[in-house]
């Protein structure tokens, strides 16, 4: 035999990573928004276990602030561990039986993600149509209950693919429950920063995001369900199919026994608490009207650079501000421009919007004046660039 060639491959190296050093940007996309100090802060303090009676406490006191922000008694209030998605998926995914109906949304691309969830947990999925870009017409959910009697009713009252706000969203209630429907609210980029009041609207679920107004980093995402909606929930005939999702197991950690079910993303729970902490601080109320203050600005500067919004003002949504593309410009390098030029981050348009708009956001800790400024700066000369006169 011969002999075993000496090694000839280079000696296993660890690789060579440097430390992190993210660019400073300025976030004015449709998520995540900037991060408050005080929440950054907070992430950085010690862990202590899921059960730890000190972290029992941030549990209940992150519980409180929650039913503050969504602005309901709802005892069933508890941020889900994972991204706005998990807590959607926890919604729809505990609400919807197999064989029931789910009426979703066609008018923006997460209606679109509430019909695929629906389906997955075995609905029959039916659809009330509105262009993207527009709201829903109650006459068109009224006409949709009629025809199809569905059991649980999903919209999207912030679009963020298309910058709309759902109006009406009382009188959407009214005609689900005349039908003895559940409603499913996305609250994903209304909470904390447009109004949006869970008990007054007589909402059975919604469910939201940290990383847009809250503007804490993504981990933790509130949900709260009402009584009645914890009823279906807990008289279900089949198990929901996910188990981490699963709302009635979750009851075990989140309700009274505080058991374990699995380890609570405790840092990300800090941050929440800090986040919804300083909303307290403000004021729910202050808050929303900051938010609309502050994208006032910002829909009056782009419209004096010459732009066009794309919702009219009475469904426009603060938070997410979606500004038409003039003919002759390319979406993608405006973009480029702010990314490059000024650190700011805005996104493209989506869907049926694609190339059509710009996304800019004006959520949480992003939505203050010196942002504002300083996008209106930076979009006017990427403009310029691009042979823009307005
Ligand atoms: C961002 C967003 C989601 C999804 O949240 P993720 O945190 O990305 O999972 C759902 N609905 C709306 C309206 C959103 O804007």
């Amino acid at each position: 035999m011969s002999q075993m060639p000496e090694q000839s491959r280079p000696a296993e190296e660890p690789p060579d990573v440097g430390e992190l050093t993210p660019p400073d940007r300025t976030l004015m996309g449709p998520g995540p928004s900037d991060v408050h100090p005080r929440v950054l802060r907070a992430m950085s303090t010690p862990l202590v276990g899921h059960l730890d009676p000190s972290f029992i406490e941030v549990m209940n006191e992150v519980q409180e602030l929650l039913r503050y922000t969504f602005r309901t008694d709802n005892q069933w209030t508890i941020p889900v561990s994972g991204t706005g998605s998990a807590a959607m998926e926890a919604a729809i995914g505990n609400l919807v039986e197999p064989g029931d109906t789910a009426l979703v949304p066609t008018n923006g691309y997460f209606g679109g993600r509430m019909a695929s969830m629906a389906e997955r947990a075995g609905g029959e999925v039916v659809t009330v149509d509105a262009p993207w870009g527009e709201p829903l017409d109650p006459a068109d959910v009224a006409d949709a209950f009629d025809d199809h009697q569905p059991d649980v009713f999903g919209f999207v009252h912030a679009e963020t693919s298309t910058g709309v706000r759902q109006p009406d969203v009382s009188e959407l209630t009214d005609i689900a429950h005349a039908h003895d429907a559940y409603v499913v609210a996305d609250a994903v980029t209304s909470l904390g920063g447009v109004e949006f009041r869970v008990d007054e609207w007589d909402l059975d679920a919604a469910y939201s995001g940290p990383q847009k107004c809250l503007s804490c980093p993504p981990g933790a995402s509130p949900l709260t369900l009402s009584d009645r909606a914890m009823d279906k929930v807990l008289d279900r005939e089949t198990e929901p199919r996910s188990w981490y999702l699963d709302l009635s197991l979750l009851e075990g950690y989140w309700g009274e026994d505080r058991a374990y079910h699995h380890t609570a993303p405790i840092t990300n729970v800090y941050a929440l608490r800090e986040a919804l902490r300083l909303v307290a601080e403000e004021g729910i109320e202050a808050r929303w009207d900051r938010h609309r203050a502050i994208a006032s600005d910002l829909k009056a500067g782009v419209r004096e650079l010459g732009l066009e919004m794309n919702a009219p003002d009475a469904y426009w949504l603060p938070s997410l501000n979606a500004v038409r593309v003039p003919d002759g410009v390319d979406d993608a390098t405006v973009i480029d421009y702010l990314l490059t030029e000024y650190d700011i981050e805005v996104a493209s348009g989506l869907g049926d919007l694609a190339g059509e708009v710009w996304r800019i956001g004006c959520m949480g800790y992003s939505a203050r004046p010196k942002n504002v400024e300083y996008l209106l700066a930076g979009l006017a000369e990427a403009l310029a660039a691009e042979g823009f006169e307005g």
